[in-house]
């Protein structure tokens, strides 16, 4: 399937808007191909942005941010809400071009359109509701008065597995707040994005409030608009490296960072655990995009009782999957996002096989065009093998063995990670112990899918700093201003 086709099919064919959106204009461009992972295609090309047009957009949400900072919080809550009635009506434009340019399954790519556009939901409302606080001193000196006021520009800087979530998590705060924004989507997945900016176009975003640009140069271009002093923040979301280099960077201008970085999951799978529900879990927290989610199940740590079943189940599931396009409906199973992506994947099934791993599916990738990987189920593995402490990002299923819930957390925590974790035994009481015990920003109790708007998401350790959604992210796009008042 070309970009063409899907285009003539659109709704609105407008949606395959791709020029850098600037102030409210497009300003087409070239030199960034954007591949179709199922089948290694090009299907379009974007602008690859400037310096000089990163200027222009930190310009353009300058000129834009008194405008909108003093616009209503109801009226800015309306044109949220009207941004998600649009995707709503757009849903299946919107996921059929993410499977195109990501090769997610189109199932997982609905659900991201139904996930992505809660958040614009979630921050329409949580617009009318921005906390302040007014209380005496303990010593009856004077009132505390802390107003909460929008941070000013900020910067969002969006990975491609998740390429319209990871923006409206984003967007959706930072507007609420009262912030005008520039996002740089990855450029694996640019068109998700300005499909994205064209609907909130014509939800009546004012020009300049968010503005869009692609790039080939992230490094310098990112640098150029932290080191301009009207940019106050920088919302990122992508692997942990890159956030390392930028946290270097915004610190040079002191940047409020918001990071939301990767992670090394542990699925803990106690004897009392209910197999079924736990082989379920098991598969929506693996195989959820392919197992391209930060918070995938990386390591799945089963203690000894349940084990050989725990393995037999799984494989059994992950071998039904059924592999294709991402656009295929009756895909289960999608590409990897690139050719690397699936090297990567490869030497990591290799190191862990030569180390004594056994592959009960899958084991190495499929030949062809596009970048396939088979569901895979490992066990045996070796607990210090580099796919135990690298994040995997494919549809690889680790399974190591435990004896005690002592030595199980032990395992989950030896990592530099902390942003996910998954519990599953029928004792509830033990559930919330290990809860405690484990160091994560999230656990899901009896539970594969935790992402949810409405509450706080985030890691610690190494995978991040701050949350997102929930009530307490659109205070990432404030700073609290305290008055002390004579009273
Ligand atoms: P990445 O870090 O390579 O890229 C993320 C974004 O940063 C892209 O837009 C990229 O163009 C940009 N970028 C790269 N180098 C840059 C630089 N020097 N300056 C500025 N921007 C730069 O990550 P990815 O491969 O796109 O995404 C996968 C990673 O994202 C995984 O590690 C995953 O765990 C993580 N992730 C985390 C969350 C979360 O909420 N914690 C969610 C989704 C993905």
């Amino acid at each position: 399937m070309t970009i063409q086709t899907t285009v003539a099919s659109f709704a609105d064919p407008a949606l395959h808007a791709h020029g850098l959106y600037i102030g409210g204009q497009w300003h087409a461009g070239a030199g960034i191909p954007v591949l179709n992972p199922s089948t290694g295609e090009m299907l379009a090309e974007v602008p690859d942005a400037s310096v000089e047009d990163a200027m222009r957009a930190v310009a353009a949400a300058d000129a834009a941010a008194a405008g909108w900072r003093a616009t209503p919080a109801r009226q800015r809550s309306e044109i949220l809400r009207r941004w998600f009635m649009l995707m709503i009506e757009h849903s299946e434009d919107l996921a059929l071009l993410i499977a195109l340019e990501n090769g997610k399954a189109l199932s997982d790519a609905r659900g991201e359109v139904a996930y992505a556009s809660e958040f614009f939901r979630w921050y329409a409302e949580e617009a009318t509701r921005i906390p302040g606080e007014f209380r005496p001193t303990p010593s009856g000196s004077h009132k505390i008065l802390v107003d909460h006021e929008p941070i000013g520009i900020s910067v969002l800087i969006t990975p491609w597995n998740f390429p319209a979530a990871m923006a409206t998590r984003k967007i959706g705060p930072a507007l609420a707040a009262g912030c005008t924004v520039i996002l740089k989507p990855a450029s694996e997945t640019p068109l998700t994005a300005y499909a994205m900016a064209r609907l909130g176009e014509l939800a009546g975003v004012p020009a300049g409030v968010v503005n869009v640009l692609t790039t080939a140069n992230p490094g310098p271009v990112t640098n150029a608009m932290l080191a301009d002093p009207r940019v106050r923040k920088l919302s990122f979301t992508g692997s942990t490296g890159v956030g390392r280099v930028l946290l270097a960077e915004a610190a040079k201008t002191v940047v409020s960072c918001s990071m939301e970085l990767g992670g090394n999951a542990p699925f803990l799978v106690f004897d009392d655990a209910d197999l079924d529900a736990a082989l379920d879990g098991a598969m929506i927290a693996k195989m959820r995009n392919a197992g391209e989610a930060c918070t995938a199940a990386n390591r799945f740590y089963v203690q000894a009782g349940i084990h050989d079943a725990f393995v037999q189940g799984l494989t059994k599931r992950m071998a039904a999957l059924k592999i294709g396009p991402g656009y295929e409906p009756t895909t289960q199973c999608g590409p990897m996002i690139t050719k690397k992506a699936v090297q990567k994947i490869d030497q990591l099934v290799s190191n862990a096989l030569e180390r004594g791993a056994r592959a009960t599916t899958g084991g190495a990738p499929l030949p062809g065009s596009g970048y396939y990987y088979p569901p895979t189920v490992l066990e045996n593995v070796p607990v210090d093998a580099a796919i135990a402490h690298e994040e995997i990002f494919g549809p690889i299923a680790p399974v190591y063995r435990f004896d005690t819930e002592e030595e199980a957390i032990r395992l989950a925590n030896d990592t530099e990670y902390g942003l996910a974790a998954y519990v599953y035994t029928r004792d509830l009481t033990k559930a919330m112990r290990v809860g405690r015990n484990i160091e994560t920003g999230m656990l899901g109790i009896n539970r594969g899918l935790m992402s949810d708007p409405a509450a706080p998401f985030g890691g610690v350790k190494q995978s991040g700093l701050g949350r997102e959604g929930g009530v307490t992210g659109i205070l990432e796009f404030m700073e609290a201003k305290y008055y002390a008042v004579e009273l």
